[in-house]
């Protein structure tokens, strides 16, 4: 069967998300792109800390203190954040969200908090604040006020599962990119595999797996001559300051999209340790 190659774009989870894909016709491309785009509509109801409804801030305002049972989406990206926490020593921490909160009004005001308030915040932020329950699929909290914040593992996530929804319409040849995170499935039909053109130039491939990088270089805010990312330093509470690039090759897009976060924050000091927990994992950091 002849393929043809058809290109969408939709803003998902605040960011571009194009899917190139290849399908017999043109209105078998859309549906099945509608659909996935669909699916990752429904992941970022559950994850996203914007959207003040989402059943992840809903989590956030009645997990307080006691056990709330949530949904196996949003259980899963929880605990493998949790996981990834327990394992990066919290250089990796979904528990960071009113830190994050504080960076965003600092890009706004272009001030940094005051030290009170950056205390208040950080006695809210910490993973081991956040409890989960695996066998009743319940998470708890233990501080009022404290904002879960998974932008750093969703992303990947819901690439993962959009690929899936198209592999579901027969379509096995497409790639998904959110942001800094891509999945690929099959590659082109002209083609060993998808070419990636990359932030700092040059390019790469990628074939049924993911890629994801994360950094310093794209969202940060600059005061006092310092530049403060969107990437919180769990060991200041403030945004990173070095100059920083990480790149992750995986599997699927959760692990990728996660490990590249983290290695931003641990450096490449971190690598043999992440590649220690997440075998295969391929990760890449460039500094300064
Ligand atoms: P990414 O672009 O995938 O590296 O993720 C960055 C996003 O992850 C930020 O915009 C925050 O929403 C969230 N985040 C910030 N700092 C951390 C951290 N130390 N650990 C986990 N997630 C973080
Ligand atoms: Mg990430």
């Amino acid at each position: 069967m002849r393929l043809e190659r058809f290109e969408f774009s939709q803003i998902r989870m605040g960011v571009d998300t194009p899917i190139v894909v290849y399908a017999p016709s043109e209105s078998q491309a859309i549906e099945a792109c509608r659909a996935a785009y669909s699916r990752i509509s429904q992941l970022e109801q559950q994850m996203s800390d914007y959207r003040v409804d989402s059943e992840l801030n809903t989590l956030c305002k009645e997990a307080v203190g006691r056990w709330r049972r949530v949904s196996r989406e949003l259980f899963y990206v929880l605990w493998r954040a949790h996981r990834l926490a327990q394992q990066t020593d919290g250089a990796f921490d979904p528990t960071v969200g009113v830190l994050v909160r504080l960076w965003r009004e600092a890009r706004r005001t272009e001030r940094l908090p005051d030290a009170q308030t950056l205390q208040e915040a950080r006695v809210r932020a910490g993973y081991r604040l956040m409890e989960l329950c695996p066998h009743r699929r319940a998470v708890r909290l233990r501080a009022e006020g404290m904002q879960l914040d998974l932008g750093g593992i969703a992303k990947g996530y819901a690439c993962d599962h959009a690929l899936r929804v198209l592999r579901r319409y027969g379509l096995t040849r497409a790639l998904i990119q959110m942001g800094g995170d891509i999945v690929a499935g099959d590659p082109p039909t002209n083609a060993p595999a998808w070419r990636i053109a990359l932030a700092e130039g040059g390019e790469t491939t990628l074939v049924r797996g993911a890629l994801s990088t994360s950094g310093s270089t794209e969202q940060f805010v600059e005061i006092g001559g310092v530049r403060y990312a969107h990437i919180i330093d769990p060991r200041t509470g403030l945004g990173l300051t070095q100059l920083i690039l990480a790149r992750a090759r995986a599997r699927d897009g959760i692990t990728a999209d996660s490990l590249a976060t983290a290695a931003a924050v641990l450096g490449a000091a971190g690598i043999p340790r992440l590649q220690r927990h997440y075998k295969g994992v391929q990760i890449e950091v460039r500094e300064g």
